[in-house]
Parts: C-alpha cells; sequence; structure tokens
C-alpha cells in the first residue's frame, strides 16, 4: 500500500490550522485513513490532537462533548456537520472492559494504544505526512489484521478486541494473523467480563458490515465467542448466497440473527437487545411464515394475522430462498388498492354495532365475524353491507 496524499475535505483542514496555529498538533486517525487507502467509502476523518479537551472547546466556537470522558470534543463547522477532535491519550489502568485514560500523551503514545495496525496510522493533514510506527500499510497490502504489540496483552486490556478483530476481517476478507489468532483464541474466556450492549453493538456492526456472514459466524465460533455468548450460532452452515452486498440498507441484524438461530428473541434478549427489536424477532417467530396459498384472500389473511410483521417475514423468507416469495405480487396489489385488513379499516365501528342493540363482548365478536367476511371480499366493505351482515348475524 504506497502512502500517496489525501484529499482532506476544507472543513478538516480549517479545524486542523486552527489547532496547529494554537500551538496544538493536530492529526488525522484511525479507521478512515485505513478505510482511504483502502478506498472504501468513509466519512469524514477524525482528529487526534495535543490540545486538551477544554483547549478544544475554548478554540473552537460551536463545540459539543461527544466523548468528553474519553477526551473526544465534537466540533461543529459552518455546516454543522460535527467532527470528533480527540486528545492524545494514554491508557494508565484497563480491566479488560474499561480503560482509565491520561492525557499529555504523543502520538506515538496515542497510536500505541491503538488496537490493530491496519488502526493505528496518522496523516498529517496540512504537511502531508504519514506516520505509521507499526507498519499498518504493510499489513493492508498483506490484507492481516494484527494487533498493535503484544497481542495477548493487548486482548487482557480491553476482550472487545477479539471480537473487533473479528468483525475487519469478515468486513475486508482479511486474514488475522496468526500470534494474533492464537492469542485471540486463548482470552476468549474473558468475552464473558463485557457488557452485553457492547457485545451486541460488536454483533450488529458485524453482521452490517461483513463480506461473507459465514465467515464471520466461523469466526465467532472458532475463538470461542459464540460458545460465550450466542451458542445458536454452533449449528449454523454457510448461505452467504442468498445475502445481499454488505450495505446498511440491506443488512438488518435483527433479520440477519432471526437468519442464523433458531430462538432470536432469546438471542437478542441475552445481548440486551432494544424492546423493538427484541419484538421484531418475536412476530418473525410466530408467523406463520407464509400464506396458506398464493391467492388473495389467502394473502389478506394473512397480511391481517402477521400484520406490522408482513415485510420483515418476506425479508427473511427471501433471505432464506434468495430471491422474493411469490406472493408479493398479491401483497402489492392489496397495499395499493388499499384493502381493509383490521377491525378499524371496516366501515362499521362499535358504536354503529350499540345502535343496533349489540352489546358487550358481542360487538367483538361481531366485528371480527364481518372483517373475516370482508377479508374474502373487499367489495362488502360498505356501511349499508355490513349494518345489513351484521343485522343478520343478531
Ligand atoms: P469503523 O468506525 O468503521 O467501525 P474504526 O476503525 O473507525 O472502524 P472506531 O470504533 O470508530 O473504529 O474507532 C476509531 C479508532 O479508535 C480505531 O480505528 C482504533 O484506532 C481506535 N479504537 C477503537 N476502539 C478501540 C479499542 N477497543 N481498543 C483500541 N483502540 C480502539
Ligand atoms: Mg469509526
Amino acid at each position: 500500500m504506497s502512502f500517496h496524499d489525501l484529499e482532506i475535505p476544507e472543513t478538516v483542514l480549517d479545524i486542523a490550522r486552527k489547532l496547529e496555529s494554537a500551538g496544538f498538533e493536530a492529526w488525522c486517525v484511525g479507521g478512515n485513513l485505513r478505510d482511504a487507502l483502502l478506498k472504501h467509502p468513509h466519512s469524514d476523518y477524525d482528529i487526534a490532537t495535543s490540545a486538551k479537551p477544554e483547549q478544544v472547546q475554548k478554540l473552537f466556537a460551536r463545540t459539543v462533548g461527544v466523548g468528553i470522558k474519553y477526551g473526544t470534543v465534537g466540533v461543529l463547522d459552518r455546516s454543522r456537520v460535527l467532527h470528533e477532535v480527540t486528545t492524545f491519550r494514554q491508557d494508565v489502568a484497563t480491566d479488560g472492559r474499561h480503560a482509565v485514560v491520561a492525557y499529555g500523551a504523543s502520538l506515538e503514545e496515542d497510536l500505541a494504544r491503538r488496537d490493530f495496525t491496519i488502526n493505528a496510522m496518522a496523516y498529517h493533514p496540512l504537511r502531508r505526512e504519514w506516520r505509521d510506527p507499526f507498519d499498518g500499510a504493510a499489513d493492508l497490502d498483506a490484507r492481516m489484521v494484527r494487533a498493535v504489540g503484544n497481542p495477548a496483552q493487548r486482548f487482557r486490556e480491553d476482550y472487545l478486541r477479539i471480537l473487533r478483530a473479528i468483525r475487519f476481517a469478515a468486513r475486508f476478507d482479511f486474514t488475522i494473523d496468526p500470534a494474533t489468532w492464537e492469542a485471540a483464541r486463548a482470552a476468549s474466556p474473558g468475552l464473558r467480563q463485557l457488557s452485553a450492549e457492547r457485545v451486541r453493538d460488536e454483533w450488529f456492526k458485524s453482521l452490517r458490515t461483513a463480506r461473507s456472514i459465514t465467515q464471520l459466524v466461523m469466526l465467532w465460533v472458532h475463538v470461542g465467542a459464540a460458545g460465550i455468548w450466542i451458542p445458536e450460532l454452533e449449528g449454523v452452515e454457510g448461505f452467504d448466497n442468498a445475502l445481499p452486498d454488505p450495505s446498511p440498507a440491506a443488512r438488518d441484524p435483527v433479520l440477519l440473527t432471526a437468519l442464523l438461530c433458531r430462538a432470536p428473541v432469546a438471542v437478542l434478549r441475552r445481548l440486551k437487545a432494544s424492546n423493538a427489536e427484541i419484538g421484531r424477532a418475536a412476530a418473525l417467530v410466530k408467523g406463520p411464515e407464509e400464506p396458506s396459498s398464493l391467492d388473495q384472500q389467502s394473502v389478506r389473511r394473512w397480511l391481517a394475522e402477521v400484520d406490522a410483521a408482513a415485510d420483515d417475514l418476506i425479508a427473511l423468507w427471501s433471505l432464506r430462498h434468495g430471491g422474493e416469495p411469490p406472493w408479493t405480487v398479491a401483497v402489492t396489489e392489496i397495499r395499493r388498492r388499499g384493502d381493509p385488513l383490521t377491525r378499524s379499516d371496516l366501515a362499521i365501528t362499535g358504536s354503529d354495532l350499540k345502535a343496533l342493540g349489540t352489546s358487550g363482548p358481542r360487538i367483538g365478536e361481531t366485528l371480527a365475524a364481518l372483517l373475516d367476511r370482508v377479508l374474502d371480499d373487499p367489495a362488502l366493505n360498505k356501511r349499508d353491507t355490513l349494518v345489513a351482515l351484521a343485522r343478520s348475524m343478531l
């Protein structure tokens, strides 16, 4: 990977100039440099600086304390776009889960605390100089994820790095350097100490970005992460054919977890996913997966039954079978016409039924019976017709 000049956006240059003219160092660092060298799309460059967070806050008119605990100040540019400016740090104490950081570090020290060589490069946006003390560019060439420094020690400092190594390997289709991999496997019991939230974030990000989900799952299984956090993955076989290219929109972590695991609700609970995410998984499991047949009546009944889960069920079916299900044609037509599918779509209400002399639980039962008729034949959904039908049911 030959180093070359990067095109740095004017907004980032402005921030760097301001820091440097106040006597501080300002470098572009981290994953965006890696992505730029790989010619992958990426967001704007993060900046690392010798200025302390308070000094950054003083220097810029509009800032937000996005990660002030970790020394990160968000600087808003004229278009109110946020740029992360983080003070050079050193880890002074680590326990496998969190780090106590100290400022006053040099760029070299800041790079040394980063996880992998490909994430530990720096570029000076004004002088157009590279710093690559751990040969990250060579590892990009070799398509290799390699820990900075002693891998066993680096994983002991923060066990999440085990899952990060796998995420980057699966995202770029890189191998993991043998010594780094051995250390990751040996350290994997430490993954138990992580919070469910951090593990979930890594799992979700990995599902969104992995080039091959099979490779991702195999790495989780072989490193020992699956056994601890998602043993459901241990029986999984390959199915990448059916998967869309990694793109955040097409890669839904809830759907993919449901595709991979028989009991996705239990997995998502364990990973402390949101109630909305757990609810989606529950609806997917509940199904039914598909309508009883392809005719419009059956498809309407299916839509009525699965309600908000219809699109997720269709997406899951598509992932499983590598193409859209044959009933999506009917679904599209039903939706385009706006066929009634729920009680509230009926042209008659509970109070109408009351006026007809119905009361108590009979009201609900009658509405259910009317909806049943309307699902068969949407043309019945007219007030007069339904009133007449309701009368006949009294
Ligand atoms: P992406 O944002 O695309 O997932 P990234 O490399 O930018 O990848 P971030 O989590 O945004 O990853 O972190 C930014 C940088 O901070 C990383 O490139 C790495 O240098 C450093 N870093 C992040 N997490 C850790 C960690 N747990 N241990 C050591 N360094 C880390
Ligand atoms: Mg990032």
